[in-house]
């Protein structure tokens, strides 16, 4: 592909996750013509949410992770594999890892965050996080080495109940089937702290009928090679428990990538303060979305979700820009929240339902489906594992 032919600068967005994908999705859904560039390091589309059950088998790869290169064909935009290292705003320019260098009309920048091992010396090598394929590999293979053996193992420790720890907890113990003790970390004094109610009360069941101990109030102090410490947050006690582990994961601390690009807009460590229109004040036509932004006066949460509402806006911001209209603020519509509770199971409150179970776990599937890009195409080739038609009769009695 030749960039220099094109007819006019392109709008490139660098990062194809959630929010990268909306905003493409919402401008090619708007187009005038202009060309539009997905810019991404790696060859796939990630749907997080959904890594728990690529882990356990109940999805595969392709449904989990399509291919930049086909949602490219489906959707109309132009993909190119690249590291972003630098920006030139003064020439509208990027510059990629390979020195190829991109001009733009209106930038996007989405470049998410990355495991955070700062917290501790060492950590990088004894931990890992679970955010990319790399992390799911890493685990998948460890499970498998695991229920090989005929070995006991160490306990498995999780740093971190939040969703990411608690679902992960729930599917690692059902593909174990108990026969490695989980142990669970959480610095607070419950799991869960941000989530709604009635899903806390449903993964405080999940985790008491599987062989997860939790440890609240308590953090990882140090950790070596074959053991690690854990204290509780009440120095007072000085009282430290040793544990001999098998797998330390870490799912205690996100981070925006290490990229010289992205610490351009902010200090290293840092998120990107943006105005409410989802830019910086100083850069009109460069705006930012998903988890790397961070808004001052109203914070919101770190979420597939926010990051697809923001994408939708910035699309129709740039259409605004482009023609000289009024940009619209970001206003975050929280729609409800879903959590994974192992294999078969999971608990949704929001989207006009509170449920938990089999059902909900079906559910789950669906709605995520649905917000995968290039969703027709997947609906197709993936009804096997949709909806039974018993469960669609149940959720739509009206529906032929
Ligand atoms: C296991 C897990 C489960 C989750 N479950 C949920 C859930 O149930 N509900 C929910 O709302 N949220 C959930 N989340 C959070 C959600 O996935 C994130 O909030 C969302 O992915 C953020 O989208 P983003 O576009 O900001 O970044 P990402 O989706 O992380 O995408 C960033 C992209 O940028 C690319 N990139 C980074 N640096 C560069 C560079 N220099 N050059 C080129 N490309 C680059 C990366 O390759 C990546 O594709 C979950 C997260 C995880 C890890």
């Amino acid at each position: 592909m030749d960039l220099n032919n094109l007819k006019s600068d392109p709008i490139v967005v660098v990062g194809g996750g959630f929010g990268g994908m909306a905003t493409l999705q919402a401008l090619l859904a708007k187009s005038d013509g202009t060309s539009v560039i997905l810019i991404d390091e790696g060859n796939r589309f990630l749907f997080k949410p959904l890594l728990y059950e690529l882990l356990s088998g109940e999805l595969q790869l392709w449904e989990v992770a399509p291919q930049y290169s086909d949602l490219a064909s489906e959707l109309g935009f132009i993909f190119l594999q690249e590291r972003i290292v630098e920006i030139d705003e003064l020439a509208q320019k990027l510059i990629t890892s390979s020195e190829i260098e991109i001009k733009y009309s209106q930038l996007v920048i989405s470049t998410g965050v990355v495991t955070d091992y700062s917290y501790l010396e060492n950590l990088q090598y004894f931990a890992c996080g679970f955010s990319n394929l790399n992390d799911f590999r890493i685990i998948k293979k460890l499970i498998a080495t695991i229920n090989n053996s005929s070995e006991f193992a160490n306990p498995i420790v999780i740093a971190g109940a939040g969703p990411t720890g608690v679902e992960l907890a729930c599917k690692i113990s059902d593909l174990l089937q108990d026969r490695v003790e989980i142990f669970l970390v959480e610095k607070g004094d419950r799991i869960l702290p941000n989530c709604k109610s009635f899903n806390r009360e449903k993964a405080i069941d999940a985790i008491g009928k599987r062989k997860i101990r939790v440890y609240l109030e308590h953090y990882i102090k140090s950790v070596d090679k074959t053991f690690l410490e854990l204290s509780s947050n009440d120095n007072e006690t000085n009282n430290f428990i040793k544990i001999d582990y098998s797998t330390l994961l870490w799912t205690a601390g996100l981070k925006p990538s290490k990229s010289k690009f992205v610490h351009h807009f902010s200090n290293e460590n840092q998120k990107i303060k943006v105005n409410e229109f989802l830019q910086m004040d100083e850069y009109q036509n460069i705006f930012f979305v998903g988890d790397i932004t961070f808004y001052e006066k109203a914070p919101f949460p770190s979420s597939a979700q926010v990051a697809m509402q923001q994408g939708s806006l910035v699309a129709q911001n740039i259409i605004s820009l482009r023609k000289g209209n009024e940009l619209k603020p970001f206003k975050f519509e929280d729609l409800g929240e879903m959590l994974s509770l192992g294999i078969g199971n999971a608990s949704i409150t929001g989207y006009g339902i509170t449920l938990a179970g089999p059902l909900a776990f079906q559910i789950r599937r669906f709605a995520y489906l649905t917000r995968m890009p290039g969703f027709l195409l997947s609906f197709k080739s993936s009804g096997s594992w949709l909806f039974s038609k018993k469960i669609i009769n149940r959720l739509f009695p009206q529906s032929p």
